[in-house]
């Protein structure tokens, strides 16, 4: 049985206190909020969320705030192609992201699954990469298509 978001809320606030950060109330509700979307959210739909079960307040610079903390602790992701983000899909299970990932975007339902990359697809990756004397940044590769409930 896949965890609860309670409990990968829960996971979450483990990972980000063994990194020695400092998990707020703000962290942890945005976090909340990722964790119950069905698929990638834009910032401002997490933002009306927030402000309608947490912070009547809250402004966009809280929001981004607390998105860019929680991809920078490796707790969510933002998909570049589509300015969405998501919660790690591997919260829950023990390997991280050393291995690289690949983000498979489906254009029509827009869910967003993390494919583990194997090691022969990523020396392959950065071999490519070296002849053309490109340094990749820290933004996992996004891959759009149909996911299978989909195709
Ligand atoms: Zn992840
Ligand atoms: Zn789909």
């Amino acid at each position: 049985m896949a965890p609860s978001p309670q409990a990968k809320l829960d996971i979450a606030e483990r990972l980000c206190r063994e990194q020695g950060l400092k998990w707020t109330s703000q962290r942890r509700q945005v976090m909340a909020l990722l964790l119950e979307q069905e698929a990638p959210a834009g910032a401002y739909d997490l933002l009306d969320a927030l402000q309608r079960r947490h912070q009547p307040g809250a402004k966009p610079p809280t929001i981004y705030r607390a998105l860019d903390f929680l991809v920078s602790a490796g707790l969510a992701h933002r998909l570049a192609s589509t300015n969405r983000y998501v919660a790690c899909g591997h919260l829950a299970c023990d390997h991280g992201h050393e291995a690289g990932t690949l983000f498979l975007v489906c254009d029509d339902c827009g869910a967003v699954r993390e494919a583990p990359m194997d090691s022969p697809l990523r020396r392959q990756l950065q071999r490519s990469l070296d002849s053309e004397g490109f340094r990749a940044g820290a933004q996992p590769l996004e891959m759009h298509g149909r996911c299978e409930r989909c195709a």
